[in-house]
């Protein structure tokens, strides 16, 4: 029977970690990390993101501020805001609340955030620093799996690690992380669903992580025995939260899998703090 593995322990270990170092940044230079969040028009399901950051930041001493731009907001104006929070020497990291109304280009938003305070990580130029292996601030959910999967103790040298669903947010930063650590990794997406070969390349990860959004995608019998395996689907089937992967029957072959709820979850959010934290102090400390 696999070992699960919850992401709150994780986070609250990091969460340790980011306190003491705001604290002690505090007593060295009189100044907080601040976290500026950028949210156009409304909307129920980033309300529950949103009281889950004010939340985090608090107990770790980060100043978290919300600009709520009214829905009709042009791209202009939302620009224009982004430009001044680049600007503003009091801020060390912004976050762009998604989604936005349809008026508004989010991508083009991210892309004009300064690099150094793009607390999600999603700037072109924070991606490229994974692709060479040297990322300070890297996106958050992937960051979020990697620490999942080193908690583990596993020495990633050489691994063959599947990630299965290759987004911008989670498969393609993950795989290069992984990549990084030199384990052996394969991207699966839609079109090795479509070939039918899906199944093929779970059953061989030492190391399987599935981000999707697709209850029941991967069966319990494609996972290796002993494998490490990190579900980052969120799916609602009838009133419950579940993940991608038939937990029940992959519990009985992997050496550890995580919860849904539970699981990557938690740490998501630690992650976007320690972003915050990272930028602030590029920003602050002269040796960086
Ligand atoms: P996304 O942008 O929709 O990406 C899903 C990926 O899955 C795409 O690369 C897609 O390929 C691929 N895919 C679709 N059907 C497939 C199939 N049958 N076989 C193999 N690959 C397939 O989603 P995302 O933003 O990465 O999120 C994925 C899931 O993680 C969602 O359930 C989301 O709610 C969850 N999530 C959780 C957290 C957390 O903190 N726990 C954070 C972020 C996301 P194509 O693009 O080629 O179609």
């Amino acid at each position: 029977m696999a070992e699960l593995l919850k992401g709150k322990p994780i986070a609250d270990k990091i969460k340790e970690e980011i306190k003491n170092e705001v604290e002690s940044l505090k007593k060295d230079t009189g100044l907080s990390p601040r976290l500026m969040a950028l949210q156009i028009g409304e909307n129920a399901s980033s309300e529950v993101y949103l009281k889950a950051q004010v939340n985090t930041a608090q107990g770790l001493g980060i100043e978290y501020i919300l600009k709520r731009l009214p829905k009709e907001a042009t791209q202009k104006q939302a620009e224009e805001e982004i430009i001044s929070l680049n600007k503003d020497k009091s801020v060390s990291a912004v976050i762009l609340q998604l989604p936005v109304p349809p008026q508004i280009d989010a991508k083009k938003l991210v892309n004009l955030i300064e690099p150094a305070k793009d607390a999600e990580g999603m700037h072109p130029q924070n991606l490229g620093q994974v692709l060479l292996g040297k990322w300070k601030l890297a996106p958050c959910t992937a960051s979020a799996c990697l620490a999942l999967i080193e908690s583990t103790g596993v020495n990633l040298y050489g691994k063959e690690a599947v990630i299965v669903g290759h987004s911008e947010i989670v498969g393609k930063p993950l795989s290069l992380m992984l990549l990084s650590k030199f384990a052996t990794t394969t991207v699966c997406h839609i079109a090795t669903g479509e070939r039918g070969v899906l199944p093929e390349h779970v059953k061989k990860a030492e190391v399987l992580v599935v981000a999707v959004g697709k209850a029941g995608l991967i069966k319990g019998d494609w996972v290796k025995e002993g494998a490490i395996v990190i579900d980052v689907g969120i799916n609602k089937v009838a009133d419950k939260i579940v993940g991608d992967v038939d937990f029940e029957e992959a519990s009985k072959r992997a050496g550890f899998i995580t919860p849904v709820p539970g699981g990557v979850g938690p740490l998501t959010t630690t992650m976007l703090m320690k972003n915050t934290l990272e930028a602030f102090k590029i920003h602050n400390l002269k040796s960086r």
